[in-house]
């Protein structure tokens, strides 16, 4: 039991890694994104090139995009008022500062929690819900075949 969940919080402790380099949840090569760091965004490559996974039959969705759009707004907006008022610089610092620290954070965040995502999609095993009713005619057409 305890090698088992020894197992387990080390696939956990992965994660963040696998997800950060984007490695392929299947054969662990880096190929999730399309292209490196700024040039691809957090866009997944169409699939592995390495095991031929594909990558567009998962379905991530944007639900990473507002939840680190909140975080890094008000992470950034508080080390803006930090620094403005501890040291008081001219404004062309906060612009040349906060812009480009907060695109690149942006990119890199989503990078990570698409990443993770697809990983734990792939790991889980995880499809989309259907309804009721719609199992209901699955089962019987099952039945039928
Ligand atoms: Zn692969």
């Amino acid at each position: 039991m305890s090698i088992q969940n020894n197992n387990d919080i080390e696939r956990q402790l992965a994660l963040l890694p696998a997800a950060f380099f984007g490695y392929c949840p299947r054969c662990d090569e880096r190929t999730l994104f399309d292209r490196v760091m700024i040039g691809g965004g957090a866009n997944f490559a169409p699939k592995c090139t390495h095991c031929d996974l594909d990558y567009d039959s998962f379905n991530v969705g944007n639900g990473p995009a507002a939840f680190i759009t909140f975080l890094m707004g008000a992470l950034m907006v508080t080390l803006a008022l930090s620094l403005e008022l501890s040291l008081h610089p001219p404004f062309y610092v906060h612009v040349l500062l906060w812009v480009p620290l907060t695109i690149v954070m942006t990119i890199v965040s989503l990078r990570v929690a698409k990443g993770v995502l697809i990983t734990l999609e792939y790991r889980n095993k995880a499809k989309e819900a259907i309804s009721s009713d719609a199992q209901k005619e699955v089962s019987v057409d099952d039945e039928d075949a």
